[in-house]
């Protein structure tokens, strides 16, 4: 892109000019529209109802399969959890005040894949394999999923391969679902992803292959490569309407969840959810979802880090999937590696314009804080990228949001979507947490 244009964007876009500056920044999105405003979107809450009757077909399947799911039946679900010792940390450390009512939900300790990208992830391999199982005469409707581990249909999935670019937890969560059905599974990686995910993903039995370079690098190149073999699926993280599916069925379990612990959803108690942000796809599954099932009442958040706001971009300038956070020259460098992503999602953003309340953007020092800060209070330990929504409720307060809407902060249940972390290794969050620990000593009481 040309100086020229950026100063005409920056003059059309003032936000740009902090966004540029890689100043932390909260966006209220002017492009919002009630639900009853809304034409048509390219999904609705009958996709996501057919999308929980798979995973209800495939529950037997993945007890079998997961011994880890054999308590659940083969439901992969997360709790939510109310954290005040957060709260109350949180605020003796700062002046602006979390009020209302905070929850965690524990995506961080979804099974299988330790992350949010167990619900996309595994639901769009799941899709794929049973379309192939029906279409090869293996399975007929009605059949009892179990037959999906076995020989004859590891042998049969052998002949297809699944291909997949990743920062690391979509490659995880594709990587373990593929490998045990059978597929071949490749995973297409920067050089500079962590260690121990490309090790695990081996360990598993799934082919990791690195690329120099940023990531859109390996999606390019993964996607090549899968599509030379003519039995080749891509899982396109960039434009797939089967991972944001998978996502948005959360939305009806967590329904569920806030009847169980009685809390009320309604035009006087608004739900705030604040959901990590890369690609846009599981934030974006997740807040389709949350629309269909709670209406205007639910209002989601982004968090974008500083150095990858891709999916503020998109939608700020209208650009959508066709601008990159390098065409204004951010580098898109930070350790919030689920969230390292440059350029939008194709299918999500869209989407997301019309439903989403606003975006913030966060640098990484603050990720560490509230990690150390989340694990000091609740002995809870989360991935760094999965800390981001735990500012949201000072964010927000900090605009006119609440005041234009008439809310009562009391009245607010803010849900933070802790996204990943489980798989972990202890020495990795040992030094996250002494990283977050000595930030917070080093300026007591800033996080903000
Ligand atoms: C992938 C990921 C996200 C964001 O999901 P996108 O679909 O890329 O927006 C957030 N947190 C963690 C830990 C992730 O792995």
């Amino acid at each position: 892109m040309a100086f020229s244009d950026l100063d005409k964007w920056i003059s059309q876009y003032p936000l740009l000019e902090k966004i540029i500056k890689l100043e932390p920044v909260t966006w209220i999105n002017p492009y919002r529209k009630k639900m009853g405003e809304i034409r048509s979107l390219p999904l609705n809450k009958r996709d996501m109802q057919d999308a929980e009757a798979l995973w209800k077909r495939f529950a037997p399947y993945l007890a079998k399969a997961f011994p880890e799911l054999k308590s659940t039946k083969g439901f992969i679900e997360s709790g939510l959890e109310e954290i005040s010792a957060f709260k109350k940390l949180f605020n003796e450390r700062q002046k602006g005040k979390i009020e209302g009512w905070l929850f965690l939900k524990r995506d961080d300790e979804l099974p299988v894949a330790g992350s949010i990208k167990a619900r996309g992830g595994i639901f769009e391999v799941l899709h794929y394999a049973e379309e192939l199982a029906l279409e090869n005469g293996l399975l007929k409707p009605g059949d009892n999923y179990e037959v999906f581990d076995s020989e004859k249909f590891r042998n049969f999935f052998r002949q297809y391969s699944i291909g997949v670019g990743s920062t690391g937890n979509l490659g995880l969560s594709i990587g373990i679902i593929s490998a045990k059905l059978g597929f071949r599974v490749s995973v297409y990686m920067s050089s500079d992803a962590k260690e121990w995910k490309k090790n695990l993903l081996r360990s598993k039995g799934a082919n990791v292959l690195e690329f120099e370079g940023d990531f859109g690098e390996a999606i390019t190149e993964g996607r090549r490569a899968t599509f030379a073999d003519p039995k080749g699926y891509f899982v396109d993280d960039e434009n797939s309407k089967y991972l944001y599916l998978g996502y948005s069925v959360a939305a009806l379990r967590l329904k569920k969840q806030l009847d169980e612990q009685k809390i009320k959803v309604d035009a006087e108690h608004p739900l705030f959810v604040y959901s990590p942000c890369g690609v846009g796809g599981s934030p974006g599954g997740v807040a389709f979802g949350l629309k269909q099932v709670f209406g205007d009442h639910v209002h989601c958040f982004f968090v974008e880090p500083t150095h990858s706001p891709s999916v503020l971009l998109g939608i700020l300038t209208g650009k959508m999937e066709k601008i990159s956070v390098h065409d204004l020259g951010i580098d898109n460098q930070t350790e919030a590696d689920g969230l390292a992503v440059g350029r939008p999602s194709a299918f999500a953003t869209p989407i997301s314009k019309l439903l989403i309340s606003g975006i913030y953007t966060i640098e990484d020092d603050e990720l560490f804080r509230l990690l150390y800060l989340l694990g000091k209070s609740q002995n809870i330990f989360i991935e760094p990228s999965a800390t981001a929504g735990l500012m949201g409720p000072q964010r927000i307060l900090q605009t006119n949001y609440i005041k234009e809407n008439n809310f009562d902060p009391k009245n607010i249940t803010h849900i933070a979507w802790a996204t990943g972390g489980v798989f972990v290794p202890k020495d990795e969050m040992d030094r996250f947490y002494r990283r977050g620990e000595k930030l917070c000593e080093h300026k007591a009481g800033v996080v903000n």
